[in-house]
């Protein structure tokens, strides 16, 4: 399936003061992007990452073996946000201006730094919990790129499994 990268849904009202406008379009990074038509200062919440709750289990069944999905993991229980509002089009980059923060089981993107209009949103996505068959390659471009959107932790982890697996 390709990404769904047509309709973009009314952002819920997420009672976050004076957001930015948002753009989706295309990004260099991968398919679309999110880019900010407005200044936005360091540390302010720009989005929520909002969605219907629905559990891991349900999630593997519904998008398993998909290179696209739009899966954000919050909370104690495994459950993750299946992206239905403009913050799912952010692109992970190795050098973030953004990053992801919850509270009460809800996720906000806040700025790292303070960001130019224009500027394509980006966060580490240190994605987790993957398949060993699954491959997560990074394209950002940046300098400091590590080849992998994985997190420190999950290459470990990975490492670990593919030892045993040859073992
Ligand atoms: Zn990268």
């Amino acid at each position: 399936m390709p990404p769904r990268t047509q309709a973009v849904p009314r952002p819920r009202k997420t009672g976050l003061r004076n957001p930015p406008r948002l753009l989706i379009r295309s990004s260099d990074i991968h398919a679309a992007g999110c880019y900010t038509l407005d200044p936005i200062r360091r540390n302010s919440i720009i989005a929520e990452y909002d969605g219907p709750r629905i559990p891991k289990k349900v999630a593997d069944e519904r998008y398993g073996g998909r290179p696209v999905t739009y899966l954000f993991g919050f909370g104690e229980d495994g459950d993750v946000i299946d992206g239905f509002s403009t913050a799912m089009f952010l692109n992970h980059s190795c050098d973030a201006n953004c990053e992801t923060e919850e509270r009460d089981e809800r996720i906000f993107i806040r700025a790292l730094r303070d960001i130019q209009p224009g500027e394509e949103l980006v966060y580490d996505y240190h994605l987790y919990d993957s398949d060993l068959s699954e491959e997560a390659p990074c394209h950002c471009g940046a300098p400091q790129c590590r080849g992998t959107m994985y997190s420190e932790a999950e290459l470990v982890r990975r490492a670990k499994l593919l030892k045993r697996k040859k073992a």
